[in-house]
């Protein structure tokens, strides 16, 4: 039975995968990316230090360390370069490859070290213990990028017999193939219960940054765009209103907390319908909300905020019929001080009446 609901997770895990668009895709396979490349990378260390190690078999085989010492040790210059790259370039696909290409070039010392061995029939023990590498790579990988690289392990293999002349080339060849599809058939899986974890993480994170109560971002994401200066890169004005809910304390007090926090669900949605996509509604504080209009001058922002407060002073779906005063500001570029700004603006909308909206 456990096998049957797992396999009905990974159809609605894989359905979730073709669903995905190619944006969607490419930060999927950036995080997991980002979650296994340390392991990824200290496995391959481990795996080309383990390929060294290699000459004490090569000595028994050889009597001799000196033929196969070079072969064997120039691997350490291919994870010379693939610490400098990986060290300046952070991008998903440079890092991938630089890992496939150091999990190849571990391949091709063992295949050079092969030439200089007198006896080369353990070589497909050799070639069964490197798809151990591969399985490690693969956990960085995208499945087709795992397959291409096991179709580059066979051409080596391949190309290698011309001057190797393995002895059991059939052997080597029936061994890898079989295991060349379970790697694949394995990150295939990895990859959808990444998924999992991925869509997981998606959630908490949404979660983290979402007011439970009306649905709208909490100050959680204020922070982030303040810590990120996320502003800063749109091209076109920005405009912030701080919008505050007129003597909410009565309507709690008269009407009760319940019809309060309705109340409150009914601005956060309908601020949330009435702003762009983009826009940013953020619940500030217990009646007040912060909106962060892109791509809006402050004349513009001030019209769409007079004819909200309009629309809610005249509005017959409320909980309560209640109205709101709102203070508008051009984002300067600094946002504490726009902040400031917008909450002076309130401040001036609350002391000049209330039911108003106010820039400065
Ligand atoms: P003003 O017009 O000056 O803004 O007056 P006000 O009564 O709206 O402002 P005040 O700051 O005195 O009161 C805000 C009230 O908001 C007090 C608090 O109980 C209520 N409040 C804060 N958070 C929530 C909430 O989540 N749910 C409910 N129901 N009430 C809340
Ligand atoms: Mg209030
Ligand atoms: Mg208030």
């Amino acid at each position: 039975m456990r096998i049957l609901t797992n396999a009905r997770t990974l159809i609605d895990l894989y359905k979730d995968y073709r669903s995905m668009d190619d944006e969607d895709r490419a930060d999927f396979y950036k995080s997991k990316c980002d979650y296994y490349q340390n392991y990824v990378g200290i496995s391959l260390v481990a795996g080309v230090l383990a390929s060294i190690t290699y000459i004490v078999s090569d000595y028994l085989l050889n009597g001799s360390f000196l033929p196969t010492l070079i072969p064997r040790l120039s691997a350490l210059l291919a994870l010379a370069i693939f610490f400098i790259i990986t060290h300046f370039f952070k991008k998903r696909e440079i890092v991938v490859f630089m890992d496939f290409l150091l999990a190849h070039c571990i391949v091709l010392a063992t295949i050079w070290a092969i030439y200089h061995l007198d006896d080369r029939i353990h070589a497909s023990e050799g070639f069964i213990i490197m798809n151990v590498m591969f399985m490690t790579v693969g956990f960085v990988a995208r499945p087709r990028e795992t397959l291409l690289s096991s179709v580059v392990f066979i051409l080596e293999i391949l190309i290698s017999n011309t001057f190797n002349h393995y002895s059991n080339l059939d052997i080597i060849l029936a061994l890898q193939l079989p295991l060349m599809v379970a790697v694949f058939v394995s990150h295939a899986l990895l990859m959808l219960f990444y998924l999992d974890h991925y869509r997981t993480r998606q959630e908490l994170e949404l979660a983290m940054i979402t007011d439970p109560l009306t649905q709208v971002y909490n100050r959680h994401l204020l922070e982030k765009i303040i810590t990120k200066n996320a502003l800063k890169d749109i091209a076109g004005p920005v405009a912030i209103a701080m919008l505050d809910i007129d003597h909410f304390k009565q309507v709690n007090d008269e009407h009760g907390h319940y019809t309060g926090d309705l109340t409150l669900l009914y601005i956060g949605q309908k601020l949330a319908k009435g702003t762009h996509e983009d826009d940013y509604v953020i619940r500030y504080g217990g009646e007040e909300f912060v909106i962060i209009l892109k791509n809006c001058d402050v004349n513009n922002a001030c019209a769409r905020m007079e004819q909200f407060r309009r629309d809610i002073e005249s509005a017959t779906d409320t909980p309560v019929p209640f109205t709101i005063s709102v203070g508008v500001s051009r984002y300067t570029g600094d946002f504490s001080k726009s902040i400031q700004n917008v909450d002076h603006a309130l401040y001036k909308a609350k002391n000049t009446g209330r039911n108003k909206v106010v820039v400065v």
